[in-house]
Protein backbone atom coordinates (compact mmCIF):
# COMPACT_ATOMS: atom_id res chain seq x y z
CA UNK A 1 0.00 0.00 0.00
CA UNK A 2 1.49 3.56 -0.80
CA UNK A 3 0.86 6.49 1.65
CA UNK A 4 0.70 9.17 -1.08
CA UNK A 5 2.60 12.64 -0.14
CA UNK A 6 0.75 14.37 2.58
CA UNK A 7 -2.49 16.03 1.59
CA UNK A 8 -2.24 19.46 2.54
CA UNK A 9 -4.90 21.51 4.65
CA UNK A 10 -7.27 23.69 3.82
CA UNK A 11 -5.71 27.73 3.90
CA UNK A 12 -8.13 28.50 6.65
CA UNK A 13 -7.06 25.06 8.58
CA UNK A 14 -3.30 25.76 7.66
CA UNK A 15 -3.98 29.17 9.64
CA UNK A 16 -4.59 27.04 12.90
CA UNK A 17 -1.84 24.85 12.09
CA UNK A 18 0.79 27.97 12.04
CA UNK A 19 -0.35 28.22 15.56
CA UNK A 20 0.23 24.87 16.65
CA UNK A 21 4.19 23.99 17.30
CA UNK A 22 5.66 20.64 16.65
CA UNK A 23 8.68 20.17 18.53
CA UNK A 24 11.03 17.83 16.51
CA UNK A 25 13.91 16.63 18.75
CA UNK A 26 17.21 14.68 18.37
CA UNK A 27 19.26 13.19 21.08
CA UNK A 28 22.23 11.72 18.95
CA UNK A 29 22.40 10.74 15.09
CA UNK A 30 26.24 9.72 15.52
CA UNK A 31 27.14 13.38 14.94
CA UNK A 32 24.97 13.64 11.72
CA UNK A 33 22.32 16.63 10.40
CA UNK A 34 19.26 14.19 10.50
CA UNK A 35 17.07 13.12 7.83
CA UNK A 36 14.22 11.94 10.46
CA UNK A 37 14.21 15.46 11.81
CA UNK A 38 14.41 16.88 8.19
CA UNK A 39 11.99 14.58 6.48
CA UNK A 40 9.21 15.12 9.13
CA UNK A 41 9.74 18.46 8.69
CA UNK A 42 8.80 18.96 5.69
CA UNK A 43 5.85 17.05 5.96
CA UNK A 44 4.54 18.78 8.95
CA UNK A 45 5.76 22.34 7.51
CA UNK A 46 3.77 21.35 4.12
CA UNK A 47 1.15 21.28 5.77
CA UNK A 48 1.27 24.41 7.95
CA UNK A 49 2.23 23.27 11.01
CA UNK A 50 4.76 25.52 12.96
CA UNK A 51 7.85 23.32 13.81
CA UNK A 52 10.97 23.85 15.81
CA UNK A 53 14.16 21.48 15.34
CA UNK A 54 16.32 20.58 18.23
CA UNK A 55 19.32 18.64 17.77
CA UNK A 56 20.46 17.83 21.67
CA UNK A 57 23.87 16.75 20.00
CA UNK A 58 24.53 20.21 19.14
CA UNK A 59 21.85 22.33 20.90
CA UNK A 60 20.24 22.47 24.96
CA UNK A 61 16.77 21.86 24.98
CA UNK A 62 15.82 25.36 24.84
CA UNK A 63 12.85 26.22 27.38
CA UNK A 64 11.22 28.80 25.14
CA UNK A 65 11.30 26.27 22.13
CA UNK A 66 9.09 23.92 24.02
CA UNK A 67 6.85 26.85 26.08
CA UNK A 68 3.30 25.91 24.06
CA UNK A 69 4.11 22.98 22.07
CA UNK A 70 1.48 21.16 21.32
CA UNK A 71 3.25 17.44 20.15
CA UNK A 72 6.71 17.10 21.33
CA UNK A 73 8.12 14.04 19.03
CA UNK A 74 11.86 13.12 20.06
CA UNK A 75 13.94 11.06 17.09
CA UNK A 76 14.93 7.41 18.04
CA UNK A 77 17.00 6.27 15.45
CA UNK A 78 19.73 4.26 17.44
CA UNK A 79 20.49 3.10 21.21
CA UNK A 80 22.55 5.88 22.50
CA UNK A 81 19.81 8.40 20.92
CA UNK A 82 17.03 6.20 23.19
CA UNK A 83 18.65 6.27 26.59
CA UNK A 84 19.65 10.04 26.00
CA UNK A 85 15.58 10.71 24.73
CA UNK A 86 14.76 8.32 28.06
CA UNK A 87 16.62 10.72 30.44
CA UNK A 88 15.57 13.66 28.19
CA UNK A 89 11.62 12.95 28.86
CA UNK A 90 10.51 14.21 32.13
CA UNK A 91 12.60 17.57 31.43
CA UNK A 92 10.58 17.64 28.04
CA UNK A 93 7.23 17.21 30.12
CA UNK A 94 8.22 20.00 32.60
CA UNK A 95 8.71 22.61 29.43
CA UNK A 96 6.14 21.53 27.97
CA UNK A 97 3.07 19.99 30.03
CA UNK A 98 0.44 20.40 28.04
CA UNK A 99 2.29 18.69 24.84
CA UNK A 100 1.57 15.02 23.25
CA UNK A 101 4.49 13.15 23.42
CA UNK A 102 5.52 11.00 20.59
CA UNK A 103 9.12 8.53 19.68
CA UNK A 104 9.78 7.68 16.43
CA UNK A 105 12.41 5.87 14.64
CA UNK A 106 13.90 2.43 14.96
CA UNK A 107 14.31 1.90 18.38
CA UNK A 108 11.08 3.32 19.39
CA UNK A 109 8.80 0.06 18.62
CA UNK A 110 11.23 -2.19 20.54
CA UNK A 111 11.43 -0.27 23.39
CA UNK A 112 7.70 0.93 23.63
CA UNK A 113 6.47 -0.22 26.72
CA UNK A 114 9.61 1.71 28.62
CA UNK A 115 8.48 4.70 26.31
CA UNK A 116 4.79 4.32 27.56
CA UNK A 117 5.17 4.29 30.98
CA UNK A 118 7.67 7.39 30.71
CA UNK A 119 4.91 9.44 29.12
CA UNK A 120 5.22 8.54 25.79
CA UNK A 121 1.77 8.39 23.75
CA UNK A 122 2.90 7.77 20.45
CA UNK A 123 5.47 4.79 19.42
CA UNK A 124 6.02 5.12 15.47
CA UNK A 125 8.84 2.95 13.63
CA UNK A 126 9.26 1.82 9.97
CA UNK A 127 7.66 4.25 8.15
CA UNK A 128 6.23 6.81 10.24
CA UNK A 129 5.76 9.88 8.70
CA UNK A 130 1.88 9.39 7.34
CA UNK A 131 1.22 8.59 11.08
CA UNK A 132 3.08 11.45 12.75
CA UNK A 133 1.19 13.83 10.25
CA UNK A 134 -2.34 12.00 11.06
CA UNK A 135 -1.07 12.18 14.26
CA UNK A 136 -0.48 16.26 14.52
CA UNK A 137 -3.51 16.66 12.62
CA UNK A 138 -5.97 15.20 14.98
CA UNK A 139 -3.96 17.03 18.07
CA UNK A 140 -4.69 20.22 16.22
CA UNK A 141 -8.23 19.54 16.04
CA UNK A 142 -8.32 19.15 19.76
CA UNK A 143 -8.29 15.06 20.12
CA UNK A 144 -6.73 13.63 22.86
CA UNK A 145 -6.16 10.24 22.30
CA UNK A 146 -6.96 8.28 25.21
CA UNK A 147 -4.60 4.96 23.45
CA UNK A 148 -2.87 4.89 20.12
CA UNK A 149 -4.74 4.14 17.26
CA UNK A 150 -1.82 4.15 14.23
CA UNK A 151 0.25 1.26 13.90
CA UNK A 152 3.06 0.70 16.08
CA UNK A 153 5.48 -0.47 12.67
CA UNK A 154 4.01 0.77 9.35
CA UNK A 155 5.88 -0.23 6.22
CA UNK A 156 3.79 1.22 4.15
CA UNK A 157 5.49 2.78 1.43
CA UNK A 158 5.37 6.56 2.02
CA UNK A 159 5.85 9.46 -0.51
CA UNK A 160 9.11 11.17 0.10
CA UNK A 161 9.42 14.91 -0.02
CA UNK A 162 12.29 17.05 0.33
CA UNK A 163 13.82 17.72 3.37
CA UNK A 164 13.41 21.06 5.13
CA UNK A 165 16.86 21.05 6.53
CA UNK A 166 16.24 24.82 7.57
CA UNK A 167 15.81 24.36 11.35
CA UNK A 168 18.65 22.47 11.82
CA UNK A 169 22.00 23.77 12.96
CA UNK A 170 24.78 24.49 10.14
CA UNK A 171 25.96 21.37 8.90
CA UNK A 172 29.86 22.79 9.64
CA UNK A 173 29.08 21.94 12.99
CA UNK A 174 28.25 18.21 12.41
CA UNK A 175 30.88 15.56 11.72
CA UNK A 176 33.44 16.15 9.49
CA UNK A 177 35.62 14.18 7.01
CA UNK A 178 39.07 14.07 7.99
CA UNK A 179 41.47 12.82 5.37
CA UNK A 180 44.48 11.64 5.64
CA UNK A 181 46.75 14.62 4.99
CA UNK A 182 44.92 16.94 7.57
CA UNK A 183 42.51 18.61 5.72
CA UNK A 184 38.68 18.26 6.04
CA UNK A 185 35.78 18.70 4.53
CA UNK A 186 31.73 19.63 5.60
CA UNK A 187 29.18 16.59 5.46
CA UNK A 188 26.16 16.19 4.48
CA UNK A 189 24.01 13.54 4.96
CA UNK A 190 21.87 11.45 2.56
CA UNK A 191 19.72 8.75 2.73
CA UNK A 192 18.66 6.44 -0.20
CA UNK A 193 16.85 3.95 1.47
CA UNK A 194 15.34 2.83 4.66
CA UNK A 195 15.65 -1.12 6.00
CA UNK A 196 17.40 -3.91 5.00
CA UNK A 197 16.52 -7.11 2.81
CA UNK A 198 19.27 -9.07 5.28
CA UNK A 199 18.14 -10.76 8.34
CA UNK A 200 21.85 -11.07 10.41
CA UNK A 201 20.34 -12.10 14.17
CA UNK A 202 21.92 -9.19 16.21
CA UNK A 203 20.84 -6.58 13.95
CA UNK A 204 17.87 -3.65 15.33
CA UNK A 205 16.82 -2.93 11.64
CA UNK A 206 15.72 -6.85 11.45
CA UNK A 207 13.01 -6.69 14.16
CA UNK A 208 11.08 -3.63 12.70
CA UNK A 209 11.55 -4.16 9.10
CA UNK A 210 12.24 -8.02 8.40
CA UNK A 211 13.99 -8.23 5.64
CA UNK A 212 12.18 -5.19 3.64
CA UNK A 213 13.62 -2.08 2.41
CA UNK A 214 12.12 1.12 1.02
CA UNK A 215 13.84 3.38 -1.17
CA UNK A 216 14.23 7.39 -0.96
CA UNK A 217 13.09 8.74 -4.65
CA UNK A 218 16.19 9.59 -6.85
CA UNK A 219 15.34 13.10 -6.97
CA UNK A 220 14.08 13.18 -3.58
CA UNK A 221 17.96 12.17 -2.48
CA UNK A 222 19.56 14.54 -5.02
CA UNK A 223 17.63 17.70 -4.46
CA UNK A 224 18.42 17.07 -0.59
CA UNK A 225 22.08 16.63 -1.69
CA UNK A 226 21.72 19.74 -3.75
CA UNK A 227 20.25 21.58 -0.81
CA UNK A 228 23.60 20.22 1.66
CA UNK A 229 26.05 21.13 -1.29
CA UNK A 230 24.61 24.90 -1.43
CA UNK A 231 24.89 25.09 2.37
CA UNK A 232 28.74 24.03 2.32
CA UNK A 233 28.52 20.10 2.04
CA UNK A 234 31.94 18.79 0.29
CA UNK A 235 31.21 15.24 1.20
CA UNK A 236 28.12 13.04 1.60
CA UNK A 237 27.59 10.47 3.74
CA UNK A 238 25.29 7.93 2.94
CA UNK A 239 23.29 6.70 6.04
CA UNK A 240 21.05 3.52 4.03
CA UNK A 241 21.60 0.31 6.83
CA UNK A 242 22.78 -1.18 3.33
CA UNK A 243 23.92 0.98 0.03
CA UNK A 244 23.29 -2.23 -2.39
CA UNK A 245 20.59 -3.19 -1.05
CA UNK A 246 18.91 -2.13 -4.00
CA UNK A 247 21.99 -1.62 -6.93
CA UNK A 248 20.20 0.06 -9.42
CA UNK A 249 18.96 2.79 -7.83
CA UNK A 250 22.26 3.22 -5.93
CA UNK A 251 23.93 3.44 -9.06
CA UNK A 252 21.55 5.66 -10.26
CA UNK A 253 21.95 8.38 -7.10
CA UNK A 254 25.95 7.80 -8.12
CA UNK A 255 25.62 8.45 -11.19
CA UNK A 256 23.13 11.41 -11.19
CA UNK A 257 25.79 12.74 -8.04
CA UNK A 258 28.89 12.78 -9.72
CA UNK A 259 27.33 14.33 -13.04
CA UNK A 260 25.75 17.42 -11.16
CA UNK A 261 28.68 17.78 -8.42
CA UNK A 262 32.31 16.20 -10.14
CA UNK A 263 33.63 17.37 -7.00
CA UNK A 264 31.56 15.75 -4.34
CA UNK A 265 32.88 12.67 -2.93
CA UNK A 266 30.90 10.20 -0.64
CA UNK A 267 30.84 7.08 1.46
CA UNK A 268 28.46 4.64 2.19
CA UNK A 269 28.25 1.52 4.07
CA UNK A 270 27.95 -2.03 2.33
CA UNK A 271 27.60 -5.57 2.95
CA UNK A 272 30.45 -8.39 2.56
CA UNK A 273 27.98 -10.31 0.41
CA UNK A 274 27.41 -7.66 -1.24
CA UNK A 275 30.29 -6.26 -2.13
CA UNK A 276 31.63 -10.11 -3.45
CA UNK A 277 27.57 -10.09 -5.73
CA UNK A 278 28.30 -6.60 -6.97
CA UNK A 279 31.93 -7.00 -7.00
CA UNK A 280 31.37 -5.32 -11.23
CA UNK A 281 30.10 -1.96 -9.29
CA UNK A 282 33.32 -0.96 -7.46
CA UNK A 283 35.27 0.48 -10.25
CA UNK A 284 32.37 2.53 -10.68
CA UNK A 285 31.39 3.60 -7.29
CA UNK A 286 35.44 4.84 -7.51
CA UNK A 287 35.03 7.05 -10.64
CA UNK A 288 31.59 8.38 -9.40
CA UNK A 289 34.07 9.98 -6.49
CA UNK A 290 33.39 6.53 -3.31
CA UNK A 291 36.41 7.14 -0.86
CA UNK A 292 35.37 4.77 1.34
CA UNK A 293 33.44 2.18 2.01
CA UNK A 294 31.93 0.58 5.77
CA UNK A 295 31.43 -2.38 5.84
CA UNK A 296 29.98 -4.49 9.22
CA UNK A 297 32.40 -7.74 9.32
CA UNK A 298 31.53 -8.08 12.72
CA UNK A 299 34.13 -11.21 13.28
CA UNK A 300 37.09 -12.63 11.50
CA UNK A 301 35.50 -16.06 13.37
CA UNK A 302 33.77 -18.24 11.19
CA UNK A 303 31.74 -19.86 13.77
CA UNK A 304 30.32 -16.60 15.81
CA UNK A 305 29.89 -15.53 11.79
CA UNK A 306 27.21 -18.37 12.12
CA UNK A 307 25.93 -17.39 14.70
CA UNK A 308 25.24 -14.28 13.91
CA UNK A 309 23.72 -15.01 10.34
CA UNK A 310 25.74 -12.50 8.67
CA UNK A 311 25.91 -13.85 5.29
CA UNK A 312 29.76 -14.12 4.70
CA UNK A 313 32.87 -15.87 6.29
CA UNK A 314 36.47 -14.89 6.84
CA UNK A 315 37.58 -15.89 3.44
CA UNK A 316 34.37 -13.37 2.16
CA UNK A 317 35.74 -11.09 4.17
CA UNK A 318 39.22 -11.27 3.03
CA UNK A 319 38.18 -11.21 -0.91
CA UNK A 320 36.10 -8.38 -0.18
CA UNK A 321 38.71 -6.60 0.97
CA UNK A 322 40.95 -7.24 -1.68
CA UNK A 323 38.59 -6.47 -4.04
CA UNK A 324 38.33 -3.23 -2.90
CA UNK A 325 41.72 -2.43 -2.55
CA UNK A 326 42.16 -3.30 -6.26
CA UNK A 327 39.47 -1.29 -7.10
CA UNK A 328 41.03 1.58 -5.08
CA UNK A 329 38.43 1.90 -2.66
CA UNK A 330 39.55 1.67 1.31
CA UNK A 331 37.42 -0.50 3.53
CA UNK A 332 36.58 0.17 6.79
CA UNK A 333 35.73 -2.86 8.94
CA UNK A 334 32.96 -2.45 12.00
CA UNK A 335 33.15 -5.35 14.69
CA UNK A 336 31.54 -6.69 17.30
CA UNK A 337 34.51 -7.68 19.03
CA UNK A 338 32.83 -9.65 22.55
CA UNK A 339 30.14 -11.88 22.38
CA UNK A 340 29.24 -14.78 24.61
CA UNK A 341 30.89 -16.97 22.50
CA UNK A 342 34.41 -15.12 21.73
CA UNK A 343 37.08 -16.62 23.40
CA UNK A 344 40.83 -14.98 24.75
CA UNK A 345 42.23 -16.70 21.73
CA UNK A 346 39.87 -15.70 19.62
CA UNK A 347 40.49 -11.84 20.45
CA UNK A 348 43.87 -12.31 19.84
CA UNK A 349 43.35 -14.11 16.49
CA UNK A 350 41.10 -11.07 15.55
CA UNK A 351 43.80 -9.06 16.38
CA UNK A 352 46.07 -10.75 14.77
CA UNK A 353 44.21 -11.06 11.48
CA UNK A 354 43.71 -7.18 11.30
CA UNK A 355 47.64 -6.68 11.61
CA UNK A 356 47.97 -9.36 8.99
CA UNK A 357 45.58 -7.58 6.77
CA UNK A 358 46.97 -4.38 7.68
CA UNK A 359 43.72 -3.11 8.87
CA UNK A 360 45.23 -1.26 11.99
CA UNK A 361 44.86 2.15 10.26
CA UNK A 362 41.44 1.75 9.02
CA UNK A 363 39.56 0.13 12.47
CA UNK A 364 38.90 2.99 14.94
CA UNK A 365 39.75 1.53 18.28
CA UNK A 366 36.44 1.87 19.96
CA UNK A 367 35.93 -0.90 17.58
CA UNK A 368 38.03 -3.56 19.11
CA UNK A 369 36.19 -2.91 22.26
CA UNK A 370 31.95 -3.31 21.17
CA UNK A 371 30.55 -5.52 23.29
CA UNK A 372 27.43 -7.76 22.00
CA UNK A 373 24.29 -5.42 22.79
CA UNK A 374 20.93 -7.70 22.78
CA UNK A 375 17.99 -5.14 22.83
CA UNK A 376 14.39 -6.32 23.28
CA UNK A 377 12.78 -8.11 20.30
CA UNK A 378 16.34 -8.97 18.68
CA UNK A 379 16.20 -12.17 16.25
CA UNK A 380 19.26 -13.70 18.34
CA UNK A 381 16.69 -14.22 20.90
CA UNK A 382 15.17 -17.06 18.86
CA UNK A 383 18.93 -18.53 18.46
CA UNK A 384 18.12 -22.27 20.45
CA UNK A 385 19.68 -22.21 24.03
CA UNK A 386 20.92 -18.08 23.66
CA UNK A 387 18.45 -16.68 26.04
CA UNK A 388 19.25 -18.94 28.85
CA UNK A 389 23.21 -17.09 28.70
CA UNK A 390 21.39 -14.12 29.12
CA UNK A 391 20.10 -11.63 32.48
CA UNK A 392 16.52 -10.05 32.81
CA UNK A 393 16.30 -7.49 31.01
CA UNK A 394 17.81 -4.43 32.20
CA UNK A 395 15.78 -0.89 31.73
CA UNK A 396 18.84 1.41 32.11
CA UNK A 397 21.08 -0.73 29.49
CA UNK A 398 18.09 -1.19 27.62
CA UNK A 399 19.12 -4.80 26.62
CA UNK A 400 20.02 -7.85 28.22
CA UNK A 401 23.23 -8.16 29.99
CA UNK A 402 25.71 -11.11 29.75
CA UNK A 403 28.45 -12.28 31.45
CA UNK A 404 30.86 -14.54 29.55
CA UNK A 405 31.15 -18.08 31.21
CA UNK A 406 35.59 -17.06 31.33
CA UNK A 407 35.35 -14.00 33.47
CA UNK A 408 38.73 -13.00 31.88
CA UNK A 409 36.93 -11.91 28.90
CA UNK A 410 34.62 -9.43 30.64
CA UNK A 411 37.69 -8.24 32.33
CA UNK A 412 39.61 -8.00 29.49
CA UNK A 413 36.49 -5.92 27.93
CA UNK A 414 36.11 -3.31 30.34
CA UNK A 415 39.92 -3.11 30.62
CA UNK A 416 39.84 -2.13 27.10
CA UNK A 417 37.26 -0.08 27.50
CA UNK A 418 38.06 2.54 30.31
CA UNK A 419 41.96 2.33 28.85
CA UNK A 420 40.47 3.29 25.71
CA UNK A 421 38.75 6.37 26.81
CA UNK A 422 41.87 7.82 28.50
CA UNK A 423 44.18 7.26 25.77
CA UNK A 424 41.36 8.98 23.13
CA UNK A 425 41.19 12.10 25.59
CA UNK A 426 44.87 12.19 25.37
CA UNK A 427 44.82 12.01 21.49
CA UNK A 428 46.40 9.01 20.52
CA UNK A 429 46.65 8.16 17.61
CA UNK A 430 45.34 4.32 16.39
CA UNK A 431 48.52 2.30 15.59
CA UNK A 432 50.44 3.32 19.33
CA UNK A 433 46.35 2.34 20.41
CA UNK A 434 46.33 -0.88 18.67
CA UNK A 435 49.80 -1.73 19.77
CA UNK A 436 48.75 -1.29 23.59
CA UNK A 437 45.20 -3.15 22.87
CA UNK A 438 47.81 -6.21 21.68
CA UNK A 439 49.38 -6.30 24.55
CA UNK A 440 46.60 -6.06 27.11
CA UNK A 441 45.29 -8.90 25.13
CA UNK A 442 48.58 -11.00 25.30
CA UNK A 443 48.29 -10.30 29.48
CA UNK A 444 44.93 -11.36 29.87
CA UNK A 445 45.23 -14.53 28.21
CA UNK A 446 48.56 -15.22 29.84
CA UNK A 447 50.35 -15.83 26.70
CA UNK A 448 53.96 -14.29 25.79
CA UNK A 449 53.94 -10.97 23.82
CA UNK A 450 54.90 -11.56 19.76
CA UNK A 451 55.81 -8.28 17.38
CA UNK A 452 52.67 -7.87 15.76
CA UNK A 453 52.78 -9.28 12.66
CA UNK A 454 51.68 -7.85 8.94
CA UNK A 455 53.74 -5.31 6.89
CA UNK A 456 53.23 -1.58 7.74
CA UNK A 457 49.98 -2.35 9.30
CA UNK A 458 48.09 -0.24 6.22
CA UNK A 459 47.99 3.53 5.76
CA UNK A 460 45.44 6.20 7.74
CA UNK A 461 42.51 6.12 5.63
CA UNK A 462 39.45 9.27 5.30
CA UNK A 463 36.94 8.54 7.83
CA UNK A 464 34.25 11.20 9.62
CA UNK A 465 35.34 12.41 12.95
CA UNK A 466 32.75 10.30 14.93
CA UNK A 467 33.30 6.68 14.59
CA UNK A 468 30.55 4.45 13.51
CA UNK A 469 28.75 2.55 16.29
CA UNK A 470 25.66 2.75 17.97
CA UNK A 471 25.70 1.60 20.98
CA UNK A 472 27.73 3.74 23.26
CA UNK A 473 26.98 5.13 26.98
CA UNK A 474 25.66 8.33 27.03
CA UNK A 475 28.59 10.73 27.62
CA UNK A 476 27.85 13.12 30.94
CA UNK A 477 28.21 16.03 28.26
CA UNK A 478 25.12 14.34 26.28
CA UNK A 479 23.21 14.47 28.88
CA UNK A 480 23.94 17.74 30.11
CA UNK A 481 21.61 19.28 26.66
CA UNK A 482 18.95 19.02 28.95
S1 LIG B 1 23.07 -6.31 6.23
FE1 LIG B 1 23.49 -4.73 7.78
S2 LIG B 1 21.59 -3.56 7.93
FE2 LIG B 1 21.09 -5.47 6.89
S3 LIG B 1 20.37 -6.87 8.48
FE3 LIG B 1 22.57 -7.23 8.21
S4 LIG B 1 23.59 -5.88 9.71
FE4 LIG B 1 21.47 -5.17 9.45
Amino acid sequence: MLNPSPVSAPASMKETAASFTVVLINPYELGRQPFALAQTAAWLKGDGFRVVCLDLSLQKLDPSALAGAGLVALYVGMHTATRIALEALPRVRELAPAAHLCCYGLYAPMNRDLLRERGVGTVLGGEYEPALLRLAQGLRQGEQPAAQTEPVISLAKVGFLTPDRSGLPDLARYARLLLPGGDEKVVGFAEGSRGCKHLCRHCPVVPVYQGRFRVVPAEVVLEDIAQQVARGAEHISFGDPDFLNGPSHALRLVRQLHARFPRITYDATIKIEHLLARADLLPELKATGCLFVTSAAESLDDTILAHLDKGHARADFERALGLCRQAGIPLAPTFVPFTPWTTLDGYLDLLRGLAELDLVESVPPIQLTIRLLIPQGSWLLRLPGFRELLQGFDRKLLGYPWHHPDPRVDRLQEALQSWLAEAEGRGAARRPMFEAMWEMAHQAAGRPLPPLPGQGHGQPMPRLSEPWYCCAEPTGEQLQSF
